[in-house]
């Protein structure tokens, strides 16, 4: 049985999502532990070239026309006839819009189980174990990943995407593609808008979450953001009550962000907000809830009450400006 561990390549537009190499940085702590290799799959057209600094020991490339964009079932048989061929004893996924549709299918395919929203893995006694963060980072759930073979749907926040990455490039390896025609074509690509602001550029983010209770008190927040010199967004409660535009989404379906400085006001920090703002340099939290997830990826944190500490902390940053 191959003791090799794989790591599904996700890729965008000519570019490697950054998920890509968090992945490769829990495939190598396993791989330590199984005794097998780190073998990245990348599956595209054209895609020579692509990934060259993932920290993989090989890297097998499958091209191929019909590959050129993310088609869901397209992408599943192509990786279906290459996992069942090769049975590796763990495939990682990005736990994102298009890891976690493959390997939902491919583990019904292929009758291999599942484990989503994986935080982190680790080795103990040469047993394989993983956390996963269920209930929006409520629960974590520890247990072994099952044997002889199991997708692991990851969230970032457990590794850090640079012990993910190599400064040479991997052997490389062109393997036969199995893509069939199947029922869904790609009719256009469309860019999302960037809105008013794009918040994936701004350098300081004052983001609000439902904490805030009610629209009216999103001026305070704007007040703050203002004072600092950036901008305000959101987590999906308060876009979804239509407080602020789609377009200051941050979150699984909203935007990355990268700022210096991601200041959350009453946000829980749920997967599908945390995954979104793990390359911010710095994360500060404020949350009356002591044991809310989001003080596991913030650098720094207070549990005081929003109210209290947003109109002063305006105050303080305008007088210190002048
Ligand atoms: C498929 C899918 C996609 C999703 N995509 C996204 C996405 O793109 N972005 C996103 O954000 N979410 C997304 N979600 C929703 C996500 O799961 C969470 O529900 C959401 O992030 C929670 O938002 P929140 O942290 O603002 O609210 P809550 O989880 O309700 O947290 C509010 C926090 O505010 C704190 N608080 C309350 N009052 C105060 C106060 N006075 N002072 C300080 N702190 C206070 C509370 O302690 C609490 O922790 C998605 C969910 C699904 C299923």
């Amino acid at each position: 049985m191959s003791q090799d561990i794989y790591v599904v390549i996700e890729h965008l537009r000519g570019q490697v999502a950054d998920i890509s190499y968090v992945l490769c940085a829990a495939a190598r702590q396993l791989a330590a532990a199984s005794g097998g290799q780190v073998v990245g799959v990348l599956l595209g057209h054209n895609v020579q070239g692509l990934a060259q600094d993932v920290a993989v020991d090989r890297l097998l490339v499958m091209d191929d026309p019909q590959l050129a964009d993310f088609i869901p079932d397209r992408y599943q048989q192509a990786l279906a006839g290459l996992l069942s061929a090769q049975a590796p004893r763990v495939t990682l996924f990005g736990d994102t819009s298009i890891g976690a549709e493959l390997a939902g299918g491919l583990s019904v395919q292929l009758g291999w189980p599942l484990v989503s929203y994986c935080r982190s893995v680790r080795a103990d006694d040469g047993r394989l174990l993983y956390i996963s963060q269920l209930c929006g980072g409520k629960v974590m759930a520890e247990g072994e990943i099952p044997a002889p073979h199991a997708l692991l749907a990851m969230v970032p926040g457990g590794f850090q995407a640079e012990q993910g990455k190599r400064t040479s490039p991997p052997p490389v390896e062109t393997v036969a593609s199995a893509a069939v025609g199947g029922r869904i074509t790609l009719k256009q690509y469309i860019e999302p808008e960037s809105g008013d602001v794009d918040i994936s550029k701004e350098a300081i983010l004052v983001s609000v979450g439902r904490g805030i209770q009610n629209a009216d008190n999103i001026e305070m927040v704007q007040e703050l953001a203002a004072a600092l010199g950036g901008v305000v967004s959101a987590s999906r409660p308060v876009v979804d009550q239509g407080w602020l535009p789609t377009t200051r989404l941050v979150g699984k379906s909203g935007k990355r962000v990268k700022p210096r400085l991601y200041l959350a006001l009453g946000i829980s920090g749920a997967p599908e907000h945390a995954e979104a703002i793990t390359d911010s340099q710095t994360i500060i939290a404020v949350n009356t809830d002591a044991s809310a997830p989001i003080f596991d990826i913030a650098r720094y944190g207070t549990t005081l009450d929003l109210f209290d500490l947003v109109p002063a902390l305006t105050e303080k940053v305008r007088q210190a400006k002048q």
